[in-house]
């Protein structure tokens, strides 16, 4: 199959490191807010690559985290202590319900779904390869990754260090910390505050008591669960700099493995209102919302009309005509009967559109059009397939 490689900004015809066994990383959600349309639309999008992927013969081996605890004074820890909950029982929470939301719309659960405060001990030992080979550093009870003696820094953004520096801002990296040497080295470990509120966690390292980097978190986790060196890394597009970048210094700093990942998939962002999806802009369209109004195949026929790395504009009017079709489409593979000469083969096509970078919106067109004739029984059986492979049920 021809897969886009956001690393070699070209399709690439996929090849895993090992033959039929494939390696997913997917970063994971915050769990502070209910799943929104744009969740959904990453990881329904990398639901069906695994799904294609294992109806292709490939053991897919899928990692996704839960970044329930990290560096930043975030939003669970807050809304925890304005709550007056424990941030623990915050994060568990919001993860049942995206995982709920999920389930709802066919998503098949990662193999490993890891939780990062639960993965201090890898993230530790990962931070101790990284200085032990030269490119972090201590300082202050803090630990850094130096930048500069990072080979190829930037290799997948390949933005400016300028560029570079305005991004970090807007994701709240710690720029202006005294103890790094560069404003873009990446923390590893921050240390507690010396009156920290008792609200924030700590956790006990080799350097002081506080807490990982939210970029060390998922290399650690990937690394722990998949290996040295993985097959796909998945993600938002947004995701690209600086958390994508400062996961590839930090595991090929620490293993010397190079690539870390051999594909970087990135899926579209979805707007609302011409914006991103935000909080603050108040324009999210949760899925739980959704789900009163549209079935949960009228759901995912929208998510995968839109290539996974397309971005797009939510409308309501998508929903209504895909639940039209989807049942238009069931209603004409229950009537499927008078044998034909000429037989489309879907599971086929299904085969040959997918391969090409996972083209579904192409697909569901020719599957929306074979409501105008009447099937056999033959390619009833073989459009069911289709759909299967595309993980609606019915
Ligand atoms: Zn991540």
């Amino acid at each position: 199959m021809k897969l886009y490689n956001s690393l070699s900004h070209s399709l690439e015809t996929f090849a895993p490191i090992q033959e039929k066994k494939v390696t997913l990383y997917v970063c994971g959600i915050t769990p502070y807010d209910t799943t929104h349309l744009g969740h959904a639309f990453t990881y329904i999008s990398f639901d069906l690559l695994v799904r294609f992927l294992t109806y292709q013969g490939y053991a897919v081996q899928y990692t996704q985290n839960v970044t329930d605890i990290n560096d930043r004074d975030n939003d669970i820890l807050r809304r925890a202590n304005e709550q007056h909950i424990p941030w623990q029982k915050l994060g568990a929470y919001w993860t049942e319900r995206f995982l709920a939301d999920m389930k709802a719309l066919n998503w098949v659960m990662p193999t490993n779904y890891l939780y990062a405060s639960k993965e201090i001990s890898p993230m530790i030992s990962l931070i101790e390869d990284i200085v032990k080979n030269g490119q972090g550093y201590i300082a202050q009870g803090g630990v850094y990754v130096d930048i500069e003696k990072v080979q190829n820094f930037g290799k997948l953004s390949k933005l400016s260090k300028a560029d570079m520096l305005k991004i970090a801002k807007d994701f709240d990296e710690d720029l202006d910390n005294p103890n790094k040497r560069h404003p873009l080295d990446i923390t590893l470990w921050r240390p507690s505050a010396p009156k920290q509120p008792s609200h924030i966690p700590s956790f006990d390292s080799p350097w002081s008591k506080g807490r990982p980097g939210w970029h060390i978190e998922c290399s650690a986790m990937a690394i722990s669960s998949l290996g040295e060196a993985i097959d796909i890394h998945g993600g938002g597009i947004d995701l690209i700099f600086p958390h994508h970048e400062s996961e590839i210094a930090q595991s090929e700093s620490a293993t010397g493995k190079i690539p870390f990942a051999k594909y970087w998939v990135h899926t579209g962002t979805v707007y609302c209102g011409g914006e991103k999806m935000s909080k603050s802009l108040g324009n999210l369209i949760l899925v739980a919302d959704l789900l009163k109004k549209f079935s949960p195949n009228a759901i995912r026929w929208v998510l995968l009309s839109h290539h996974y790395r397309e971005k797009w504009e939510y409308k309501e009017e998508e929903f209504q005509k895909a639940e039209e079709t989807f049942g238009a489409v069931i209603e004409n593979i229950s009537a499927a009967s008078a044998k034909k000469i000429d037989i489309t083969d879907y599971e086929t096509l299904a085969t040959e559109m997918l391969s090409e970078d996972l083209n579904s919106p192409r697909l569901l067109e020719k599957i929306a059009l074979s409501t105008t004739e009447k099937l056999s029984l033959e390619e009833a059986r073989g459009l069911q397939a289709a759909l299967r492979i595309l993980g609606f049920y019915f």
